[in-house]
């Protein structure tokens, strides 16, 4: 598998993965196709996943730019369509009591505002008519040990003093008989506004607006080199070169290796893991008491989350491999399926239908940054940390306007590079030692 640490290029035209998604949404939109020849742009954006869609098309919508999206596989090829699809208000690992240590009060805030306006803009995209398979509201945060719950719930009383919601505390007994027979479940809080989708479909709703506003989008286009020229840059695909004014750079933890010194070392890729079971039948339901279709994941420092999909299958996830070379391994299947197990011992007999898996993009300070070189005039978005599918929505409108010579509110998402991770070369070391220090607290913490 493409491992972004190693590999120049992700490939040039590689079709989906074998995943759920890919696999139940049926005909892609038609791109505007290999890049043949030289084109000018405006604006070229490198990366067609849901940052590069959402900035080509607010460029389009609302600051009449008109840009050349270059992707080197297919619309959503990377993480956008591989995810788990759940849609929630926050993005990055950092905490909101972290960001009110670091920045105070008004910062944390304001970045909580963004993350908001994230989930309002994908259900407003949704309502302009795309068909994703939304399910209903919340998102149930599940205490995996007993001492669990207590900041649990100091968490539900924080987010409704600070933000003004309600988060519901649920006790282990509620858990288990309103939601589902979840063994590994002690009680949770849920979230009213959260929810489960199709992300594919999103990926491929936004490709047809920004289609229809004006973008091209180029499949089957990597960008295999660029240089600065007197006016702008030029662009080199296989079979094309893009002469663009402004580059934007939206390619997040498939970025490849050495792709450009601006964002080199700036990210770590990280498999994460998923797997869908085959169907259950009403009887293995009833057994495992699964009743939601609300998205669920756990308090875990190696998490792991789940949904039920409209087909009464389960989506499971959780980390995978640490290299590319090792990504497709069973092992890391079969792990999944084990817990998966433990949390419904009535589903012994389930066997796994779809598995696939996808890099998220790491940041050094767990945030993401949307930010602009003024020197290089380059713009890029990324750094999600896992959590990007509402918020790369909001960060491609922010990057849009950055490109049209907008200010954007002072946060340090969107005021401050992605810094550089120090002994780089040792990033995958300090992954390994990230996992085995999270496998020893989630077992005896
Ligand atoms: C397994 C998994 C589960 C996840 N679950 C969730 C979830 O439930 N909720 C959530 O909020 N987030 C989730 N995420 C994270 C979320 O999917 C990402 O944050 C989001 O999709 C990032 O979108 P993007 O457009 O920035 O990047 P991507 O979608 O990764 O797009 C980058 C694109 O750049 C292209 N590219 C790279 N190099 C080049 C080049 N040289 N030339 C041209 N094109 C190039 C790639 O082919 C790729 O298509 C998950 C991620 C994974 C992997």
């Amino acid at each position: 598998m493409y491992d972004p640490l190693h590999d120049v290029s992700p490939g040039i035209g590689e079709p989906y993965p074998d995943s759920y998604w890919s696999t139940i949404s049926g005909k892609s939109p038609v791109s505007d196709g290999k890049l043949v020849g030289e084109v000018s742009t405006n604006v070229a954006i490198i990366g067609g996943g849901f940052t590069g869609l959402s900035c080509a098309l607010h460029l389009a919508r609302n600051h009449g730019i008109n840009a050349v999206v270059l992707e080197a596989n297919q619309t959503a090829w990377g993480c956008s369509g591989r995810n788990a699809g759940f849609v929630l208000k926050n993005s990055g690992r950092m905490s909101f009591s972290e960001m009110e240590k670091r920045w105070g009060k008004q910062v944390m805030h304001a970045v909580h505002e963004e993350m908001s306006q994230g989930v309002d803009l994908v259900n407003r995209l949704i309502d302009e008519g795309i068909d994703c398979d939304k399910q209903s509201s919340g998102y149930l945060k599940v205490a995996h040990k007993p001492n669990q719950m207590e900041p649990l719930i100091a968490l539900a009383k924080l987010q409704q003093k600070r933000f003004g919601y309600q988060v519901d505390v649920l006790t282990k007994e509620q858990v288990r008989s309103d939601y589902m027979n979840d063994k590994n479940a002690y009680g949770a809080i849920r979230f009213h506004d959260g929810f489960g989708l199709n992300p594919l479909k999103l990926a491929w709703g936004y490709q047809k607006f920004s289609q229809q506003a004006g973008a091209t989008i180029h499949s089957s286009s990597p960008v295999l080199n660029w240089r600065k020229m007197a006016n702008g840059y030029e662009l080199h695909t296989p079979q094309g070169i893009v002469k663009a004014d402004k580059v934007v750079i939206a390619t997040n933890g498939y970025t490849p290796k050495g792709f450009h010194s601006l964002i080199q070392s700036r990210t770590l890729p990280v498999l994460s893991q998923i797997i869908v079971t085959e169907p259950l039948t009403d009887s293995q339901l009833e057994q495992a008491n699964i009743k939601t279709n609300q998205v669920v994941m756990d308090t875990r420092a190696l998490k792991y989350y789940y949904r039920k999909l409209p087909d009464n299958r389960i989506l499971f996830g959780g980390r995978g491999a640490i290299t590319g070379q090792t990504a497709n391994d069973p092992y890391y299947t079969q792990r999944l399926l084990a817990v998966l197990k433990t949390s419904f011992p009535s589903l012994q007999q389930v066997n796994i239908a779809y598995a696939w898996s996808g890099w998220i993009c790491m940041s050094l300070d767990d945030i993401p940054h949307v930010y602009h070189n003024n020197e290089q005039d380059i713009f890029y978005a990324m750094g999600y940390c896992g959590a990007g599918l509402s918020f790369s929505a909001q960060a491609g409108k922010r990057l849009a306007e950055r490109v049209a010579g907008k200010e954007l509110p002072n946060i340090p998402l969107y005021q401050t590079p992605l810094p550089k991770f120090p002994l780089a070369p040792l990033r995958r070391i300090g992954q390994w030692s990230y996992f085995q220090y999270g496998k020893f607290i989630d077992k005896y913490w």
